[in-house]
C-alpha cells in the first residue's frame, strides 16, 4: 500500500516524548522525512535512531519554542535538509494547574509561553515557509480549551487561544493552500498526564478516575492522537482546514466529566 505521506516532510515540536513522539513515529513509517524539534536533546537523538532503524529519515534539532530564533532555524533546517517544509506540527506543551487564585503569575506566563506563543512562533516561521508550495500546520489544543474545567485556568486559556489561532491561521493561509487545523485530545497517557496525577496516592487509580470520565471508558493513547494527526496531515483530509478535532472518546460530546453509561443487561424478553 502506498505511504500516506510520502515525499512529505515535517517537523514535529515536543517530539521527544508523548504524543510529540506518537506522531514522529507514525509520520516517518508513512514515508514523511522528520525533523524531531524538542529541549530534550538525549530522548530526542533516542527517537531518531528508532525511526532510523527502522528505515525512516530523522533529525533531531534542540529547540525551544518560546525563542523565535529557534522556530525560525528548526524550519530552515527541515528546508535544508528535505528541500521544503511540508507539516508543521506545534505540539510542545507544558500543564501546570492551580486555582485561579493560587495560580502563581510564574506559571501563567511559563504555560503561556511555550502553549500558545510557542504555536504562533512555529505557526509564523512554517508559514512563510509554506506560502510557495503550500503545506499543512496542526496544532496541539485540548479538551481544556473548549470546555472549561476548574484548575485549568492558564493551560485552558492557553489551549482556547491555540484553537483561535488555528482558525485565524487557517483563514490567512487558505489563499496559499496552507491548511491549518487543532488538535484536541482528552487525557492522553503520556508523562505530561503521569505529572497532572502527582498529587494522587496512586497513579493506577487516579488513571481510572480520569477514564471514569470519558464516555468511551478509557484515557487515549498516543497513538489515538498521532492516528488523527496523520489523517489530518494526509491529503485524505484535503477539504479540512480550520477545524478543532476532538480526539477525545466523546469527552466534549456531553458534560465534561459525565461517567461513561455502562452497558444496560440484556432483558430476557430481548433474547425471546
Ligand atoms: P509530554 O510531556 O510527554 O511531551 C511534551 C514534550 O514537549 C516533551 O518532550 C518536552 O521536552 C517538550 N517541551 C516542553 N517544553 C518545550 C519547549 N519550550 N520547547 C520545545 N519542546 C518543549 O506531553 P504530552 O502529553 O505528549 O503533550 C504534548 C501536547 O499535547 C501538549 O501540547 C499538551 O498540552 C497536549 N495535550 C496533552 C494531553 C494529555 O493528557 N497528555 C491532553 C491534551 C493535550
Amino acid at each position: 500500500m502506498a505511504k500516506r505521506l510520502e515525499g512529505r516532510s515535517g517537523i514535529i515540536t515536543g517530539g521527544a516524548s508523548g504524543i510529540g513522539k506518537a506522531i514522529a513515529m507514525r509520520f516517518a513509517a508513512e514515508g514523511a522525512a522528520i525533523v524531531v524539534a524538542d529541549i530534550h536533546e538525549k530522548r530526542g537523538a533516542e527517537i531518531v535512531a528508532e525511526i532510523e532503524k527502522t528505515g525512516g529519515r530523522a533529525v533531531f534539532a534542540n529547540v525551544d519554542v518560546r525563542r523565535s530564533e529557534d522556530c525560525e532555524r528548526v524550519v530552515a533546517l527541515a528546508v535544508a535538509r528535505f528541500g521544503k517544509l511540508d507539516i508543521m506540527v506545534n505540539n510542545a506543551g507544558i500543564g501546570r494547574g492551580a486555582a485561579i487564585a493560587e495560580l502563581l503569575e510564574e506559571d501563567w506566563d511559563a504555560v503561556l509561553a511555550v502553549n500558545l506563543k510557542g504555536v504562533y512562533l512555529g505557526s509564523k516561521f512554517a508559514f512563510r515557509a509554506m506560502a510557495r508550495n503550500g503545506g499543512v500546520i496542526l496544532n496541539m489544543a485540548s479538551v481544556a480549551g473548549i470546555i472549561a474545567a476548574p484548575g485549568f485556568a492558564a493551560y485552558g486559556a492557553a489551549k482556547a487561544g491555540v484553537i483561535h489561532l488555528t482558525k485565524i491561521t487557517a483563514l490567512e493561509g487558505a489563499a496559499f493552500n496552507i491548511r491549518a487545523n487543532a488538535l484536541c485530545p482528552t487525557w492522553i497517557d503520556t508523562p505530561l498526564l503521569e505529572a497532572a496525577l502527582q498529587r494522587h496516592p496512586d497513579l493506577v487509580a487516579g488513571k481510572q478516575e480520569m477514564a471514569a470520565g470519558i464516555p468511551l471508558g478509557r484515557i487515549g493513547q498516543p497513538e489515538d492522537v498521532a492516528s488523527a494527526a496523520l489523517y489530518l496531515a494526509s491529503d485524505d483530509a484535503a477539504f479540512i482546514t480550520g477545524v478543532a478535532f476532538p480526539v477525545d472518546g466523546g469527552t466534549t460530546v456531553g458534560a465534561f466529566g459525565s461517567a461513561p453509561r455502562r452497558r444496560p443487561a440484556r432483558r430476557k424478553q430481548d433474547d425471546e
